[in-house]
């Protein structure tokens, strides 16, 4: 009954959809102009060259009217013939879900896992931990038919907040000499967590826009490299609405083959606009900063943080595992009645066992003293024993 006539804002405080700042909001308010006429052209380029810096690219990005999940379909029937085998790795739910999405389009999938589950939670050490490039280097030495044709990594674990270490695969890859593609989703990862696609060499990657472009849901991107592109020639899966082909030739105007999502795209120019300005070390800066606020506050409370590998901490969410016994969605449903926020849930082989506190994008200092006061209210109310205050280990962090 307390939420029954909310007042305020809304916390939004899931790892995205995250929320849109104002001059966003009034950015995509503007009248929708002619898909075909010389203003869309001029906006067209300029979000095509801001996407670039974004994603540390000199080479194409393609923007698809599609949420993310789109744009990993665009990255694998671009690139990939029938029956074509593809090595992905088990880092939680979102590597899972491309893992089944590359099986319902006839590839081979190879899903490799760190064995074992952790004793202090019983959680999966796989959903703990980031990519073990060892484990992909060993995979790609036995392959010495070069069978394999791309190897599939999550760059920002949604579900777990754990990061993996991209310039340690593609080094992987290159100690055994394997043609393979590295192909990269860094749909929550993208302007909070450091990406270089050229220094990475990565040859597709996949991001969306409700993270930390700070936009809301509806296009995506495939960030290309000069080999994807070539193989994408080749590439026999059946494409048509993905095809980089296309896309490409009609970006060179500023135009798209199709009906582009023009309001998302003026939102796309302000959140350029905005991110550039700062620039990206600051942003990337901002969120650490952030994150390691949030786990000062969760291991004051005594609860274990999902990532158990502190070299590979998220920037953009916190994985917060609860006591054996606490229903982590009861307390996040406590949390939304009372105090109208939103907790990411545990997704998987996690549900249950933990929620999620996301800081990305359009937030600060104070937003996240909230959130975790209002995680530490939950938490007690729901009878969870905490070891001490995250608020105030939170503001000594700050401060
Ligand atoms: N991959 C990751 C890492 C994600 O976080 C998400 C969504 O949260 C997806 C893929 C799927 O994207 P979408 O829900 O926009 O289709």
């Amino acid at each position: 009954t307390l939420n029954q006539h909310p007042s305020g804002r809304h916390f939004l405080q899931i790892p995205g959809p995250s929320p849109v700042p104002d001059r966003i909001l009034r950015a995509m308010c503007l009248p929708t102009i002619d898909h075909r006429g010389p203003e869309f052209g001029r906006l067209g380029l300029k979000v095509l060259a801001g996407i670039q810096q974004i994603f540390q690219t000199q080479h194409p990005v393609a923007i698809y009217p599609a949420s993310g999940t789109g744009a990993w379909e665009a990255a694998l029937a671009n690139t990939m013939s029938p029956g074509d085998r593809v090595l992905m790795v088990e880092t939680g739910q979102f590597a899972t879900l491309w893992q089944k999405m590359a099986t319902r389009l006839g590839l081979q999938t190879e899903f490799i896992s760190e064995p074992g589950t952790c004793a202090e939670t019983g959680l999966p050490l796989a959903w703990r931990r980031g990519v073990n490039a060892a484990l992909i280097e060993e995979r790609l030495r036995a392959d010495a038919g070069h069978q394999i044709r791309a190897v599939c990594v999550v760059h920002n674990e949604t579900s777990t907040g754990v990061t993996s270490d991209i310039a340690a695969v593609r080094r992987a890859i290159d100690s055994v000499k394997h043609p393979a593609l590295l192909m990269v989703d860094t749909i929550s990862g993208l302007a909070s967590a450091d990406y270089r696609h050229d220094e990475w060499r990565v040859d597709v990657a996949i991001s969306g826009s409700q993270k930390g472009l700070m936009l809301p849901p509806g296009i995506s991107f495939n960030a290309l490299s000069p080999r994807a592109l070539e193989v994408s020639k080749t590439a026999k899966l059946p494409k048509s609405f993905w095809a980089w082909d296309e896309i490409v030739e009609m970006n060179k105007g500023g135009y798209w083959p199709y009906t582009p999502s023009t309001n998302l795209l003026y939102g796309l120019h302000e959140a350029l606009d905005m991110l550039l300005a700062q620039g990206l070390p600051t942003v990337f800066a901002r969120h650490q900063r952030w994150a390691a606020g949030v786990r000062a506050a969760v291991t004051a409370w005594g609860l274990p943080i999902q990532c158990a590998d502190p070299a590979v901490y998220s920037p953009v969410l916190t994985g917060v595992v609860t006591p054996a016994g606490v229903d982590a969605d009861a307390v996040r449903k406590l949390i939304h009645t009372r105090y109208d926020m939103s907790l990411g849930t545990g997704l998987g082989k996690v549900k249950g066992r933990m929620f999620r506190i996301g800081h990305l994008g359009d937030c600060n200092d104070l937003t996240l003293v909230a959130t975790v006061a209002g995680c530490e209210m939950g938490l007690k109310q729901a009878g969870v024993k905490l070891a001490g205050s995250g608020v105030q280990a939170l503001m000594e962090a700050f401060t």
